[in-house]
């Protein structure tokens, strides 16, 4: 066949471990024999972040900027152990935190369902994505143990100079503890604009919680900038669209998603998305089967993998054992990021390639054909396990 033409490049940023070997295999065995695939490369793998003082990771998210459309391989955020394996200048941020504060951007998580592999609860027979406010409240916070008979203030001090203080808690007795926690308007309202822009991209109703009958100011300004922000930008934009933006608290919310069938965005506060994303990931039955996409306010876009870079399986493969490393999320990540430039570019072709990727992926689970993971969860009666290249193989006969 004909190569599918690109008109404008995708950002690739190469990652670590099994997930690279991963990233050159699905490139060369099921896109670069139907598409004339157009990147503008960025190398994010440990050794080239520190040969660069982790420049590249700069360097890559501002190219993001630059095109709108980015996929990412798994990378390793160096530990000490890390920073020894590597022989590492500096134990260097997390990549994913750095493109994020560039990008300014919210992260989104969805289940990839297929036939066989029930969640945990049967009714939730569609994906729910869980959109999590990266920024502030305990994830930043102040804390300290308090002594016996100790009076404890909030306090804020302007520009000028001007106190404000309000009671926390008169100690008496007994020892104790106190926290100071922090958002930004900006930051909730970036968080926003992101969840209401990849509501309208995906055409699926938002809910958003927390807890503003108890916290009347902080968790109350959180519902009050969502709904200021939703009646001026996009009420109009969602009536046309035919979905609902829903506001609820969170332990009503936590309710309703239990007895949902899913389908919709689903965005947490910071410490609700920590914890419900675990939850909602483990209940859909894999990470390998979760993808992840970072969306910016202003309409950028980074695909990736939500799983990591599958350490384990790599040494294995160092060592020339076979493994059985599910590829399907970062197949995802591919086919997200190239529909995402065909949609942009108006290139029909592209989409329905990764529409096509993403079909032939499913149905090659669904025939039975499956790594190692999937092989221990699946239902099917004829289910095959095969290794890494052959799950690949199996998908590229599909197409
Ligand atoms: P991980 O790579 O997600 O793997 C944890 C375990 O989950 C694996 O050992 C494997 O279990 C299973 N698993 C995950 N993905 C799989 C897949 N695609 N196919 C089959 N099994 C899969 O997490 P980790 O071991 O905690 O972290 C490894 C490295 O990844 C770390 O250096 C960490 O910094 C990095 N990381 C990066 C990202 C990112 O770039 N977004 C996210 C998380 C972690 P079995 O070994 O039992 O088969
Ligand atoms: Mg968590």
């Amino acid at each position: 066949m004909e190569k599918i033409k690109m008109t404008t490049p995708l950002v690739e940023m190469d990652g670590d471990e099994m997930t690279r070997v991963i990233w050159q295999w699905i490139k060369d065995i099921l896109i670069l024999p139907y598409v004339d695939l157009k990147t503008e490369y960025y190398d994010l793998g440990l050794e080239y972040r520190n040969a660069t003082k982790d420049q590249v990771t700069i360097d890559s998210a501002n190219a993001t900027k630059k095109y709108g459309v980015a996929v990412k391989c798994a990378t390793i955020t160096p530990n000490a152990a890390r920073v020894t394996e590597y022989n590492l200048d500096e134990m260097w941020k997390s990549p994913n935190g750095t493109i994020r504060a560039i990008l300014d951007g919210t992260v989104f998580r969805t289940p990839i369902i297929v036939k066989g592999i029930t969640p945990y609860l049967p009714t939730w027979t569609k994906p729910i994505t869980i959109a999590r406010h990266a920024y502030g409240d305990v994830y930043k916070n102040t804390e300290m143990q308090v002594p016996a008979n100790t009076t404890a203030y909030l306090v804020t001090v302007d520009e000028n100079g001007n106190e404000k203080r309000e009671l926390i808690h008169k100690f008496g007795d007994s020892t104790g503890i106190i926290q100071g926690v922090h958002n930004v308007d900006a930051s909730i309202g970036s968080f926003a604009r992101s969840c209401f822009n990849f509501a309208l991209d995906m055409k699926q109703d938002l809910w958003f919680a927390s807890k503003d009958t108890i916290s009347k100011k902080y968790d109350h300004r959180f519902k009050d900038i969502w709904a200021e922000i939703y009646e001026n930008e996009y009420k109009a934009k969602f009536e046309e669209a035919g979905i609902e933006y829903f506001y609820t608290l969170i332990d009503d919310a936590v309710a309703r998603v239990i007895r949902s069938e899913g389908g919709y965005i689903w965005a947490c506060k910071n410490y609700d998305g920590d914890v419900m994303s675990d939850m909602v990931a483990t209940a859909y039955g894999s990470l390998a089967m979760m993808t992840s996409v970072l969306v910016s306010p202003d309409g950028n876009y980074e695909y990736e993998a939500a799983h990591g870079t599958v350490q384990r399986h790599y040494y294995k493969h160092l060592k020339g054992e076979e493994t059985s490393t599910n590829s399907v999320a970062t197949i995802f990540a591919w086919t997200g990021a190239l529909r995402k430039r065909g949609e942009l570019d108006s290139n029909a072709d592209l989409m329905a390639f990764a529409d096509r990727l993403e079909a032939a992926t499913i149905q090659t689970i669904e025939d039975g054909i499956m790594t190692g993971d999937l092989y221990l969860l699946s239902k099917l009666e004829n289910k095959k396990k095969v290794n890494t290249k052959e799950f690949l193989e199996a998908i590229a006969e599909r197409i």
